[in-house]
């Protein structure tokens, strides 16, 4: 099952208080890091997320509270000898910025890394393996492109009931047991059933909403979403304000949940004029959607 670590849930401007934006969803194939601000790195090394580990990192636009920190995160995986080619998408200027600091750098890196362009201003599927499928969704801010991303798994998993099986059972069961095979004996007489020691889990749909002005017809999209992951800049009484900023407000947010009839709502990137107390913008949220959460740096979701 897929889980999400929050690893930044500020804004542009920096407080002590919070970190710019990241997220990271694991999924048991994938990694995956969605954005990745400044300090990313280092709050990925506080909330156990092995940079060395990642497959994958989705960078939604172009401001510096989303992308900053990749320079030096790519800058240590090459350190730490990392082989594995990196998948990053991302919009296309980036490619440049990337080519820019390794040049200057003077770095050659040990790694490959595969780097494609969202799209401008479509909306498709960019991305597509055995199991998961992930999907771009036009945000509309104060640069283009800007994307939020729609990942949703194509295929149930098989699950454990980790209880039914003693303790030392060997790694090799497990593997089959979650591939659909039952486990024999020497003689080939059966030891475990996997219709009897595995359950089918859901197929989970994750919605993260960068940067945005209150997009209603997002609702459509995100329908049926096990988590929506939204920017909430701004309280409800600045929606003026949020408007002409191309961010959005506590209750919009909510409004989108509720919409998307999502299971649950995360909101984040908070205005620095919030400081620790962010406890009145979730009441706010909680009026149109009640099942919403603050996100919390370093708190895992387990989907
Ligand atoms: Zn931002
Ligand atoms: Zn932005």
């Amino acid at each position: 099952m897929p889980t999400l670590k929050i690893l930044g849930t500020g804004s542009s401007t920096p407080t002590l208080n919070r970190s710019p934006s990241a997220i990271s969803v694991v999924f048991p194939h994938k990694q995956i890091l969605v954005d990745c601000g400044e300090n990313t790195q280092i709050q990925m090394l506080k909330y156990g997320v092995k940079a060395s580990k990642l497959d994958m990192i989705l960078i939604s636009h172009l401001h510096p509270d989303h992308y900053l920190g990749i320079f030096s995160l790519i800058n240590s995986m090459n350190s730490n000898q990392r082989t594995k080619t990196l998948e990053l998408f991302a919009p296309a200027d980036l490619l440049d910025l990337l080519r820019l600091n390794l040049k200057v750098s003077q770095t050659e890196l040990n790694y490959y890394i595969d780097f494609k362009a969202l799209p401008d201003e479509n909306e498709e599927i960019f991305y597509e393996d055995d199991w998961i499928t992930i999907e771009n969704m036009q945000m509309q801010h104060r640069i283009k492109p800007c994307n939020g991303f729609l990942i949703q798994e194509k295929q149930n998993r098989r699950n454990i009931y980790e209880q039914k099986l003693p303790p030392n059972t060997p790694p090799q069961t497990y593997i089959d047991l979650k591939n659909g095979l039952d486990v024999k004996d020497e003689q080939g007489n059966i030891l475990y059933e996997f219709e009897k020691y595995t359950y089918l889990s859901k197929k989970v749909k994750i919605a993260l909403c960068a940067d945005t002005r209150y997009l209603p017809h997002l609702a459509e999209k995100i329908k049926d979403a096990d988590i929506l992951y939204h920017e909430t800049t701004f309280e409800d009484a600045l929606a003026e304000k949020a408007e002409k900023t191309f961010h959005s407000t506590t209750k919009q947010a909510g409004m989108l949940a509720k919409n998307g009839q999502v299971k649950k709502l995360v909101i984040s990137h908070f205005s620095s004029r919030y400081s620790n107390h962010l406890d009145f913008l979730l009441e706010e949220t909680k009026t149109i959607f009640e099942n919403s959460f603050l996100a919390i740096e370093g708190e895992e979701i387990c989907l």
